[in-house]
């Protein structure tokens, strides 16, 4: 399936959950999830109950929609959690925290998971000290994550490191500009929305 270019609260109101999805507007009385309980489609009431199988398929699909990925990099990601020793779903949150979009957005350098993609692409940031434009690399500890100098001056970033963000203990904030990755994420950092891993293990083991 392509790209999902439709709006965005849509698919919390489908997951019933707020995925944090459209930065500061999320946290506000105009989030769309407050004032629309119900999920798209669903406004005559005829909601049925939802199978197992449904079940494990609507838990993939928040936690794939929550990271902003497409279902073959998802899926990608799941994979390598599973040919990795450990715990599977342990393993597949670690991966997903240590996106570098996900990290640029942890460290409240952008509002969004989307929009700090979005500035990645354009060459924004760098890595220890190396300009990067990927927003699927996955940091190591140690790392060094910065916005560039000719960023530092725009907007965007003015604005968002004048937000109050709670940084996971797992990176630390450097100065305004830049954070670094002080040891790798666990799943039990991933708290921002409710988790049942086993039943997206279980759905891709089938
Ligand atoms: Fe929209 Fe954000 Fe609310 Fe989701 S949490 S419905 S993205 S405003």
């Amino acid at each position: 399936m392509g790209k999902y270019i439709g709006p965005v609260c849509r698919l919390c109101r489908r997951e019933g959950v707020k995925l944090l999805l459209k930065g500061d507007r999320c946290l506000t009385g105009k989030c769309a999830l407050s004032r629309k309980k119900k999920a798209p489609g669903m406004s005559k009431g005829k909601k049925g109950k939802l199978s197992y199988y449904g079940m494990q398929l609507r838990e993939k699909q928040k936690v794939k929609r929550f990271y902003a990925l497409s279902e073959s990099h998802f899926k990608k990601y799941y994979l390598r959690a599973t040919s990795t020793e450990g715990n599977t779903g342990n393993i597949l949150f670690q991966l997903l925290e240590r996106r570098m979009d996900n990290v640029v957005y942890r460290l409240g350098l952008a509002v969004s998971r989307r929009q700090a993609r979005f500035l990645i692409s354009h060459g924004h940031f760098t890595l220890n000290d190396r300009k990067v434009n990927i927003s699927s690399i996955i940091v190591r500890k140690g790392d060094i994550i910065k916005v560039g100098e000719k960023g530092k001056n725009f907007v965007v970033f003015q604005d968002n490191v004048k937000k109050e963000v709670s940084v996971p203990t797992w990176l630390e904030k450097t100065d305004d500009f830049s954070g670094k990755v002080m040891e790798l994420p666990g799943r039990e950092n991933v708290n921002d929305i409710p988790i049942k891993e086993q039943m997206i293990i279980e759905l891709y083991s089938k």
